[in-house]
């Protein structure tokens, strides 16, 4: 199938979402080695669930069916410009390519603005719009030095 067919199904569950009223116009998938091992489609209202944008679900799903918290050779196809969660949530996964099909500008026209998360990741701390301020107990930092001290983790 063609990098194009493939971002078309992304498109078409975007399409799907709509139609359905499941959630927002938004659908992803995650290929690997020619074949479709994640969909993924927003479900924030259906599932009352902020995180389940399209690359999110399809993130889970790709992963849960690999058996891997690694998306290794992967490839996403996003109807939308990912926003900054599923820009990390992406990165987190580590595929080899992104493909994107409409612009963020795109869907700050249809009321679905991002721009305001990357204009709060780069004011300091303090002048964002939700506070987010350190509270550190002592030995706050016990996970960090059991961490740092295990020999059988599993690192990522
Ligand atoms: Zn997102």
């Amino acid at each position: 199938m063609s990098e194009v067919r493939y971002m078309e199904k992304a498109i078409e569950a975007a399409l799907q979402n709509v139609i359905s009223k499941h959630g927002g116009p938004f659908g992803a998938i995650v290929v690997k080695d020619g074949k479709i091992i994640g969909i993924g489609r927003n479900e924030v209202t259906s599932s009352n669930d902020p995180t389940a944008h399209a690359e999110v679900q399809a993130i889970r799903e790709a992963c849960k069916n690999l058996n891997s918290f690694q998306l290794d050779g992967c490839e996403i196809y996003t109807s939308c410009e990912p926003c900054p969660m599923c820009i990390g949530a992406i990165y987190w996964a580590r595929p080899k390519v992104v493909y994107y099909a409409c612009t963020k500008e795109d869907a700050a026209k249809i009321g679905f603005d991002d721009q305001f998360i990357y204009d709060q990741l780069a004011l300091p701390m303090e002048n964002r719009k939700i506070p987010m301020k350190q509270l550190l107990p002592e030995n706050g930092d016990l996970p960090f030095r059991n961490w740092e001290n295990s020999h059988d983790k599993i690192e990522y």
